[in-house]
């Protein structure tokens, strides 16, 4: 029977980025260590992973804690035969601690934290399972001991790494890893001592049978591990593609446990079909890698979440996905099955310049594809045109799910950035350039005006499609 453990490790290392979703830098930890009852009572009454709060310094300037508050459960050796479930410790407990000499001697907890729940995603968790047939879920900055007494972060391990066995000389070999959502509770413990981390020794913990660093440890260490490709990016993928392509494919679904519905879901490229139509013409939706946030910063990913569940709200006929790997600056509207979808992809949300105004205008133009009728493709029957698309989501898609007022920030907000976004090395500026037809991608300054028409019941702009043909 497969045996599993969770441990935390928050996302962390977001420091120097100065682009923001809304409130986007990470409080520093004595802000939220100082108001950690008040943050915890936030996290207990929205079930959410992050809270918003002003910093102390200025609070008109606002940053974010990480949740911490939910119980959850976990394996970690206490003596040489007992493991406790993380869950279970409490400052003053001890643990095992792996010493400079080699010897495994009992250290003091000093603390115990953790967030999260079966109906709270962690958008970006790494899924193990080594030769022993035992599986770890693990957050990507969680850091364990190699065989050479180095460091190594859970999203940088190779397919082809071992991790170093509590007990036993002998290294033991993964034999799978992948990135995934997991929903569950993600826990951590601080041994021996909070503040000095001078060496790894007294930090080390057996999590499962393999030797993982507590969180103080990963938290000094995890920001200068982020070195080489992340699991699940396509950098990734091409460098171990031999080793990926011998792994046992995972389930759908990784039930860890039934009763309490914690489970992990394995990252999947969302398939597809030939005839979605993109919000951006594919060859044009290319980033530059220093414009995405990394897979394991989260905050996008909740965005994304919460805005599906705002637009389902008035769309409620839409099946809405995020396709988290894939970084293409793009979404998609599509029928298969009779159902309609709408898909937004890792590199439209991740892109520092789209932040959640653009994220919904964007969803509001897929939505313009599904109901905002003729100018439609000639040979996409069902889909309005990319002129007709803006036009709709921004006059009454935008309208619906955003009450008076709010929507007029809303969409002069998104317009605005989603200018911002296309006009910087991805749509093609076609400056001066006729309309190639009624469902070409209008260039990136008639998109905006065509927004802004939208919310200002103008006449749809001519440059967004052929206005004779709208009237048929
Ligand atoms: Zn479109």
């Amino acid at each position: 029977m497969k045996r599993f453990l969770r441990i935390i490790g928050f996302v962390i290392g977001l420091g120097g980025f100065s682009v923001a979703h809304g409130a986007a830098v990470q409080c520093a930890a004595d802000h939220c260590g100082a108001i950690k009852d008040q943050v915890d009572a936030t996290c207990h009454g929205t079930g959410g992973g992050l809270v918003y709060v002003p910093t102390p310094q200025d609070p008109k300037v606002w940053c974010w804690c990480k949740c911490s508050c939910v119980a959850g459960d976990t394996l970690v050796r206490v003596t040489d035969k007992a493991f406790k479930r993380m869950q279970d410790f409490k400052a003053g407990d001890t643990v095992l601690a792996l010493q400079f000499d080699g010897t495994w001697k009992s250290a003091p907890v000093v603390s115990s934290d953790g967030m999260g729940d079966k109906t709270t995603p962690f958008p970006y968790a790494i899924y193990l399972t080594l030769s022993n047939n035992i599986s770890i879920v693990v957050a990507p900055d969680h850091v364990f001991w190699m065989p050479d007494s180095t460091l190594k972060r859970a999203d940088r391990l190779a397919p082809s790494d071992s991790l170093v066995l509590s007990q036993g000389a002998k290294p033991i070999a993964i034999s799978q890893i992948a990135s995934g959502v997991y929903y569950g509770p993600m826990w951590n413990i601080v041994a021996t001592s909070e503040q000095d981390v001078s060496s790894p020794f007294g930090h080390l913990i057996d999590t499962s049978g393999v030797v993982s660093g507590d969180w103080a440890l990963q938290r000094k260490e995890t920001q200068a591990l982020q070195t080489g490709p992340q699991v699940g990016t396509a950098e990734y993928r091409k460098m171990h593609i031999s080793s990926l392509s011998k792994q046992k494919s995972l389930p759908k679904v990784v039930v860890l446990n039934k009763a309490k519905n914690i489970r992990f879901i394995p990252h999947t490229q969302v398939a597809i079909p030939k005839d979605a139509i993109h919000l951006l013409p594919e060859g044009e939706d290319q980033a530059q890698p220093n414009e995405l946030y990394p897979l394991d910063y989260s905050v996008p990913y909740e965005m994304a979440e919460y805005l599906a569940r705002q637009y389902k709200t008035f769309y409620p006929d839409v099946e809405y996905q995020i396709d988290w790997l894939n970084d293409a600056v793009n979404a998609v509207a599509f029928i298969r099955n009779g159902k309609r979808h709408v898909v937004l992809y890792g590199g439209l949300i991740r892109h520092h310049r789209l932040q959640v105004e653009g994220a919904g205008l964007v969803i509001a133009h897929e939505l313009g594809h599904h109901y905002a009728g003729p100018p439609r493709y000639p040979n996409n029957i069902w889909a309005s045109c990319e002129g007709q698309a803006d036009y709709w989501g921004a006059k009454i898609a935008q309208r619906k799910v955003w009450w008076g007022e709010y929507s007029i920030d809303q969409t002069t907000k998104g317009a605005a950035q989603l200018l911002d976004l296309f006009s910087k090395g991805l749509l093609t500026p076609q400056v001066g350039a006729k309309p190639m037809g009624i469902c070409s991608h209008p260039p990136a300054q008639c998109r905006y005006d065509t927004y802004m028409a939208g919310l200002r019941l103008q006449p749809k702009p001519s440059c967004a499609g052929d206005p004779a043909l709208m009237k048929k």
